[in-house]
């Protein structure tokens, strides 16, 4: 009896919760990571701010501006750690591996924008003793969801000669922060019976912002004037400085410890701020100079398909890849360039859905990521008959099966959604172009997409622990 219930455990692939095999100080390693995290979560609420804050931290870290090495032709070398912008939002960094970039570069992506609402070029009006201020959704929201809560306004103001206004309201405690009004349950009756999708409609997310008229004799909408004349005063703005701003409403206040137990965190652009994180943060603990080159992608426009200059379709990370192997020494040459591109492995750090109880319909439980099982590996993603997949080769599979059970990190398998649910996709597909190993890796939420999204501590720090444990991997050479 005993020898075969040995040989059913080791034949069986169970899954079991991540804190029950956690020692004592993996605990306290992870509660001082997640605290780093809800600090860098409440403090980079746009891709704007996520890139500076990112900056910040690769500065004090001894990471140095690609673009002005170029400028100097400053030769690289093994060890050297660089950073590139673009266009202040997305961001790539790197430290030079002991093996020359044409062996390939081992790649943590993630995106750093998230859903919100953004302020159109002509927002302002006025109406019923109002000023209001017009968005346009930005990613895949449920408009419901934005209505009557607090709203915090971030962005900015470029002026014509460059000059850059920046912009935070909502969330210092003493701040005012925006809303929009929703219809009181005795007058929805007819909202009631529209589907969710249509009961709030998208032209009508307009962020009340002012009631109070101006005392200037000739403003015709003396609320509207009110408005500017503060906009005026506070940042030297007019109304016409809207047509080149980049202002973006999210949700206000800070992220949160959740549950009796603090084991999760509420938070508003956990997607994928939470990858994001977890790449920068091991970055900046590789240890010396990897075997491989390593390097983290932070991206913008992720949430609207990767598209323009600043989304993963620009050749924003092949040409920086360029520019490295440029200041490598030798002659550049493009075959280098493919080869190390081809030779790469990435681990696309986005999130998965967590198994959700409340809808339970959506999933198939056994291949469902689940909340504490560690950080979650989508093999494939798309849609219906897997369209739109990047679906990883199950020999990139095994080899980061290997160097997740070598760093004892804890990790499960995932999907998003049973099979014809629905279904997504990330920057994996975009990466995968260049021939390179590919697979989705990162945090399982509840709640994707909501103003207040949740992650489990537990899976922040292992996605933290996976993505150091790739960057440091010599592919079983070193
Ligand atoms: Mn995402
Ligand atoms: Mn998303």
């Amino acid at each position: 009896m005993a020898k075969k219930k040995a040989v059913a455990k080791t034949l069986t692939y169970t899954r079991a919760n991540g804190y029950e095999k956690l020692p004592p100080a993996e605990l306290k390693k992870l509660e001082a990571l997640c605290a780093s995290y809800l600090a860098f979560l409440g403090a980079a609420k746009t891709e704007r701010e996520a890139h500076d804050d990112a900056v910040k931290l690769l500065l004090a870290a001894g990471f140095q501006n690609l673009d002005s090495l170029i400028l100097k032709k400053t030769a690289l070398k093994p060890g050297d750690k660089v950073y590139r912008s673009c266009a202040g939002k997305t961001l790539l960094a790197a430290i030079l591996g002991r093996r020359p970039l044409e062996q390939g570069l081992h790649i943590v992506g993630g995106h750093t924008d998230s859903p919100r609402l953004d302020v159109k070029q002509n927002p302002l009006y006025e109406s019923g003793e109002m000023a209001l201020l017009d968005t346009h959704y930005y990613g895949g929201i449920k408009k419901y969801q934005w209505v009557a809560m607090p709203l915090a306004l971030h962005g900015v103001f470029i002026k014509p000669d460059g000059k850059k206004i920046t912009i935070t309201i909502g969330e210092e405690p003493g701040d005012p922060v925006f809303c929009i009004t929703d219809l009181l349950p005795h007058l929805g009756q007819d909202q009631m019976k529209k589907s969710l999708a249509d009961g709030v409609e998208g032209e009508n997310l307009d962020v009340l912002v002012g009631s109070v008229p101006s005392k200037n004799k000739v403003a015709k909408e003396k609320i509207k004037h009110r408005v500017l004349e503060l906009l005026q005063e506070r940042y030297g703005v007019t109304e016409a400085d809207f047509l080149s701003a980049e202002l973006e409403f999210v949700p206000a206040g800070q992220p949160r410890e959740a549950g009796f137990d603090r084991s999760l965190i509420l938070g508003y652009g956990q997607d994928d701020r939470v990858c994001a994180f977890a790449a920068l943060q091991a970055l900046l603990d590789v240890p010396g100079t990897p075997e491989y080159t390593s390097c983290v992608l932070l991206c913008d426009k992720e949430e609207i398909g990767s598209v323009g200059a600043t989304g993963m379709y620009s050749n924003f990370f092949e040409n920086t890849v360029s520019e490295m192997l440029g200041l490598c020494g030798g002659t550049y040459s493009e075959l280098v360039l493919k080869r190390g591109l081809n030779n790469s492995w990435m681990l696309s750090a986005d999130v998965n859905a967590a198994f959700d109880p409340l809808f339970a319909g959506v999933s198939e439980k056994k291949n469902a990521a689940l909340l504490n099982q560690g950080t979650c590996l989508t093999k494939f993603t798309g849609s219906r008959g897997k369209s739109g997949a990047s679906d990883a080769n199950a020999e990139f599979v095994a080899q980061v099966r290997r160097i997740f059970a070598r760093a004892g990190v804890a990790w499960q398998a995932g999907e998003l959604g049973k099979v014809d649910q629905g279904g997504g996709g990330t920057i994996a597909y975009l990466m995968a172009r260049y021939g390179m190993e590919v697979l989705d890796c990162g945090v399982a939420l509840l709640s994707m997409h909501a103003p207040w999204e949740v992650a489990g501590k537990f899976d922040v720090y292992m996605t933290y622990k996976g993505y150091l444990a790739f960057l440091k991997d010599g592919r079983g050479q070193a």
